[in-house]
């Protein structure tokens, strides 16, 4: 596994990579989620590259990138065993020298959901991608379902910009009890755990109530609603029950859904997801 942390190493690597390159995306601090992404790549690819980059654009000003966790040692022995290989691990200057001025916006459907509650995040992630993307030169790159609208977003710049890959989603990986894995997990206190797995049991209760025939979406989002507000330590950013390519909320579920979420345990926010038919 060789470990690269300049724009020009990683393309210098990647001219010399014969056949195909599968792409894993990450922000480090890897957990089993991450590693299906790379086994999934793996599965598809001669050779896998595996990005570790915190990515400050994509952080407003009152979100957590000074605090985000970090481990890249811990990192690289986990890549490693899954048969990585290449890891690009670039600084911030690297990536964003002085003088950087050229962003990507992907219209319409990331002003909602987490564009609406984080201003300029998506900006900041299409314009990551969009770069990695270039320097990488993958044949395909690995996203999870867990942010299912960043995987909108990335679909959408890719089919608007004519990019040269396929997109692959992988299902979300859980708990056991269901709390869907997360880099952020590890800030929540012991209390906050148990309470954050009202996340799952509010999509479950969704799903089955979507099982039993219910279309309506105002009676599905207040009884989830109900549901997470009699959890003390919980407070809802939003519940959505959307198209699941342009996030517009449904009145009626007469296709598909995107059934989303996002809530507070004191100060973490976590974002969950589960899509219905299709
Ligand atoms: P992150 O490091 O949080 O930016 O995530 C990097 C990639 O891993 C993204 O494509 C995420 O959607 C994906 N990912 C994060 N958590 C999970 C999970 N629990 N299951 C599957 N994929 C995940």
């Amino acid at each position: 596994m060789k470990v690269v942390e300049t724009v020009a190493a990683m393309k210098a690597e990647r001219v010399r990579l014969a056949g195909s390159v599968g792409f894993v995306p990450t922000m480090g601090y890897l957990h089993e989620g991450h590693l299906a992404l790379a086994r999934r790549a793996r599965a598809d690819n001669l050779t896998i590259v595996v990005s570790i980059f915190v990515n400050p654009s994509q952080f407003g000003p009152q979100d957590d990138f000074a605090a985000y966790p970090r481990d890249p040692e811990r990192d690289l022995a986990l890549l490693d065993k899954e048969n990585v290989g290449i890891v690009f691990m670039p600084s911030a200057e690297e990536m964003y020298p002085e003088g950087f001025n050229s962003w990507v916006a992907v219209e319409g459907i990331t002003e909602r959901l987490e564009g609406e509650s984080r201003p300029g995040h998506f900006r900041g992630v299409a314009t990551v991608v969009a770069k990695l993307f270039n320097i990488v030169q993958p044949d395909r790159a690995y996203f999870g379902q867990k942010d299912a609208q960043q995987l909108a977003v990335i679909r959408k710049m890719v089919s608007d910009l004519n990019m040269n890959l396929e997109i692959v989603a992988v299902p979300t990986l859980r708990e056991p009890e269901g709390l869907a894995m997360s880099s952020r997990n590890t800030y929540l206190s012991p209390e906050e755990r148990k309470a954050a797995l009202v996340l799952w049991k509010a999509l479950c209760l969704a799903r089955g109530h979507w099982e039993q025939g219910q279309r309506d979406v105002a009676s599905l989002r207040q009884d989830m609603t109900s549901l997470i507000e009699r959890e003390p330590f919980a407070n809802i950013d939003y519940v959505s029950i959307a198209d699941p390519e342009t996030l517009e909320e449904l009145d009626v579920i007469d296709r598909p859904a995107l059934v989303s979420l996002a809530v507070r345990f004191g100060g973490t926010r976590l974002i969950d997801n589960t899509v219905l038919g299709g």
